[in-house]
């Protein structure tokens, strides 16, 4: 393998959907001399997991800070997906057809009357239906669904496409990638980083970003918060012709059309550890919750199952910012539930905060 290169301006560590997005936004900004490095492959981890869904109303009971922001970043996504489209090529297929939440029990029905309430009333995008009304929209789901809410700002992006596109962005526009190469850690010197350490030599450098996921806390003498993985599992239905257009949502799973004919559905939320396999009762649990909301799928053909670990931090916020008291380092971690979601804010965030310390 050949040597890596030995001083880049920015390093950032992780090569998912937030270290990708981030290396696109620094590069779109000016930034030069920008390298990632990369334990694996790409957006081989959670970013390749997920369900790409981009919720921030659905389950959402107040407008909190955490709820703008995610709000905030869903609405870049039209912009981001047709600049990525423009720059690559690559269509990452995001699908604006909306979110249904389903009440399927009378506590359900009370939980989304209240949703609906504080919802409508602050002005955002928010649908009543009643059961027939919700059947008519999408014939497959059960009835026994006493009522729903649509969000029809509540989107879905394709995240495999997407870190596709990314990943072919980032390429483009100069970025260095080292792949298969571990950083193991930061140097400080002081009070300011001054460069990384990986598995194929050193890199100097007066910036870093830890974007290394659920892995994050391992990167020796950076003071990142603690996170941990919680592990989700999917399962993936063939449904040709496509049994859905909208997302579907219960308080307890979900059910996700692609463009192609699969039909995901999650999810499981487990500490395990990082023990990224699928189990029998993750797989049970999971079809239980997509049958109660569509008993259509019964025949349907299962073609795939995976999993992924998600980073959470102990708060369960995502981690976005300066890192410790460190000059030059910054953390865009603890992502959680909200990664793909969170992506684009999170790139404009750090990457605007990296060059305007570059300016100081
Ligand atoms: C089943 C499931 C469903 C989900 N559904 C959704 C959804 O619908 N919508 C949504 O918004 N989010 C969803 N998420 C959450 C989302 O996937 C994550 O929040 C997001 O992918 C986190 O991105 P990341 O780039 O931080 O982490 P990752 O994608 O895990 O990337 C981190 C990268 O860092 C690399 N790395 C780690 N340590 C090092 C090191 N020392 N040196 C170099 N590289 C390193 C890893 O190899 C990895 O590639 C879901 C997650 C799961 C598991």
């Amino acid at each position: 393998m050949a040597s890596i290169k030995g001083s880049a301006d920015v390093v950032i560590v992780g090569g998912g959907v937030i270290g990708l997005t981030i290396a696109r936004a620094l590069a779109l900004r000016g930034v030069r001399d920008v390298c990632l490095v990369e334990r694996g492959r790409l957006g081989t981890e959670a970013s390749w997991a997920a369900a790409g869904m981009l919720l921030p109303q659905v389950e959402a009971d107040a407008a909190d800070e955490f709820f703008n922001l995610a709000c905030q970043s869903r609405d870049l996504y039209p912009a981001f997906a047709a600049a990525l489209r423009e720059e690559t090529g690559i269509d990452v297929e995001l699908d604006t057809t909306g979110t249904l939440y389903l009440a399927l029990t009378e506590h359900d029905h009370e939980e989304i009357e209240k949703r609906y309430e504080w919802q409508a009333q602050a002005g955002f995008a928010v649908e009543r239906l009643s059961g027939a009304e919700a059947r008519e929209l999408e014939p497959c789901i059960s009835e026994a669904t006493l009522g729903a809410l649509r969000f029809p700002k509540d989107i879905q992006v394709e995240n495999r496409r997407l870190l596709s596109a990314l990943a072919n962005s980032v390429t483009k526009l100069g970025v260095d990638i080292a792949t298969q190469t571990i950083v193991d850690s930061v140097t400080i010197e002081g009070n300011r980083v001054n460069g990384v350490q990986t598995s194929r030599g050193a890199i100097s450098c007066p910036t870093v970003v830890i974007a290394a996921g659920t892995w994050s806390s391992f990167i020796k003498n950076a003071p990142a918060p603690t996170i941990e993985p919680i592990r989700g599992q999917m399962i993936c239905l063939e449904a040709k012709p496509q049994l859905t257009r909208h997302v579907i949502y219960s308080p307890r799973g979900y059910i996700v059309p692609r463009q192609d004919g699969r039909l995901l559905a999650g999810s499981t939320s487990e500490h395990a550890g990082f023990a990224k396999c699928v189990t029998a009762g993750g797989i049970a649990g999971i079809l239980r919750n997509a049958l109660e909301i569509s008993p259509a799928i019964t025949g349907l053909p299962l073609v795939d199952t995976w999993a992924g670990l998600r980073p959470r931090a102990a708060d369960g916020l995502p981690v976005i910012g300066p890192c410790g008291e460190i000059d030059g380092l910054f953390c865009a971690t603890g992502h959680y539930r909200n990664g793909i979601l969170l992506a684009p804010l999170t790139g404009e965030l750090i990457s605007k905060a990296i060059v305007s310390s570059q300016d100081d």
